[in-house]
């Protein structure tokens, strides 16, 4: 498809790296991409965003089509002008949250009737819907509509599940039509049984898509069970397009998904986690929320060049956390991505490098040694 392409540079064991090209600008694989979930990655400026390194970000169609609604944002001249971000978006269908966030729903064949969270007004989305929707939002990289069961569930409600997705994979396509320069991504279903993940993979190849995202996972299944599913599901899909698990995830699920051959993610965690006074290091997980930070003068991480590190103390970052300032959201969710993009720098220069092995080993060893003892 013209203006969007992806160029695989070089493998190393399962793990990929390479560059999709969209009329956007380039979006460097492992891409790892920070949630704007109401048209704002929360606590941030775009161009903060942006010098933290990341080259897309996700934004939510459920929450902008209830707030400020779809046809607004087209009329103000889509989503990109609306947020200041000039980079590529990639916009989800809609069908994940309006299970987990909506009231009332109600599933047919056609799609799901829902009631508002916000309002409790009443709306409809389908796979049409879904594909009208994200394109008034202008976005880049958008997602077939599908529908996502919590996991354990039964294996019947997971494969007739997994089936209705695929009818509506189908759909999602011809309701997407020809669009230069967008991207149409389809989502592998099948819970965590092997045999239905290689239907739907069949089933998406055979409509035939721009990028494949592995969905359903990060639903409470634990990194065990993940990881055993990718082991597999990865190899199902086509080696000359993206491959993107949704939704995930903590810096150790990141290095374990690209090691088994995913090359997109998204999480809410590091702006999440930033808002709460969690930050995440090479050294693993530190609460500034706690005591032994008071009276400590160093930063956060010596070697990180985030602003947060760069200029304040640890002390710092736990008085304005205890204190409830609104800096202390500001600095940890500034911290937090850029440590996430810092991660997804060092395994893209690692790949290409041939030391993948290596450098997994050198993170798992630096998060093994913990945070620095307190002095
Ligand atoms: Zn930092």
């Amino acid at each position: 498809m013209s203006g969007f392409s992806f160029t695989l540079d070089a493998t190393c064991g399962k793990a990929r790296t390479g560059r999709i090209s969209t009329p956007r600008g380039e979006i460097r694989t492992p891409a790892f991409m920070p949630v704007g979930t109401a048209g704002t990655v929360k606590a941030m400026l775009p161009d903060s965003v942006a010098a933290t390194g990341a080259d897309i970000l996700l934004g939510n169609t459920y929450h902008l089509m209830l707030r400020p609604g779809a046809e607004r944002v087209a009329r103000l001249g889509g989503l990109h002008a609306f947020m200041n971000w000039d980079r590529p978006i990639l916009t989800d269908s809609g069908g994940f949250q309006v299970m987990s966030l909506s009231d009332l729903r109600k599933l047919t064949e056609d799609g799901v009737t829902f009631k508002s969270h916000i309002d409790g007004s009443r709306h409809m989305f389908s796979p049409e819907k879904s594909m009208e929707i994200q394109k008034l939002l202008g976005s880049d990289i958008v997602m077939a509509f599908d529908e996502c069961p919590a996991l354990p569930a039964p294996r019947d409600r997971i494969e007739a599940s997994m089936r209705l997705s695929m009818r509506w994979a189908q759909r999602s396509r011809d309701a997407f039509g020809d669009r230069p320069g967008h991207a149409l991504f389809g989502i592998q279903q099948g819970g965590l049984e092997p045999d239905l993940r290689a239907e739907s993979a069949k089933a998406l190849k055979a409509i035939g898509f721009d990028g494949y995202a592995v969905g359903g996972l990060a639903v409470g299944e634990g990194q065990e069970a993940m990881f055993a599913c990718l082991d597999t599901a990865c190899d199902m899909l086509p080696e000359d397009r993206p491959r993107y698990l949704m939704g995930v995830g903590k810096p150790d699920d990141i290095v374990g998904a690209v090691a088994r051959g995913i090359d997109m993610m998204d999480c809410v965690l590091p702006s999440r986690s930033g808002r709460t006074g969690q930050a995440w290091t090479r050294r693993g997980q530190v609460n500034l929320r706690n005591a032994r930070h008071a009276d400590d003068p160093r930063p956060l991480d010596e070697a990180c060049t985030c602003p947060a590190c760069r200029s304040y103390s640890r002390a710092y970052l736990h008085h304005v956390v205890r204190s409830g300032e609104m800096i202390a959201g500001m600095l940890l969710t500034w911290h937090n991505l850029h440590y996430y993009q810092e991660l997804m720098a060092g395994i893209r220069a690692a790949v290409a490098a041939g030391t993948f092995a290596g450098f997994e080993a050198g993170f798992h060893a630096a998060r093994a040694e913990g945070d620095i003892p307190p002095r």
